[in-house]
């Protein structure tokens, strides 16, 4: 159970899987989360927009001349869609 969960983290600040390297949330993290939050959606909709207004916030610190684009999509956008 621990291990599972500490797989597939974002890292910050640069937002890329600590695990695989892509730009987070991996599939196996949307899965992850998916499975988490299968009972209450709507939890898993606000966590994911807390995650993204911090992943906007350090992104934006990062590069602060191209500001990250399509995070909605990248964060929240998969979950609500059934
Ligand atoms: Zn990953």
């Amino acid at each position: 159970m621990a291990r599972r969960t500490s797989e597939h983290r974002p890292a910050r600040p640069t937002w890329r899987c600590g695990t695989c390297g892509i730009a987070w949330p991996c599939s196996p993290a949307k899965l992850r989360l998916l499975a988490e939050y299968r009972l209450d959606r709507a939890a898993l909709l606000v966590h994911l927009a807390t995650l993204q207004a911090e992943a906007a916030s350090n992104l934006a610190a990062l590069n602060p001349t191209a500001p990250p684009a399509k995070l909605t999509d990248r964060f929240t956008g998969w979950a609500s869609a059934r």
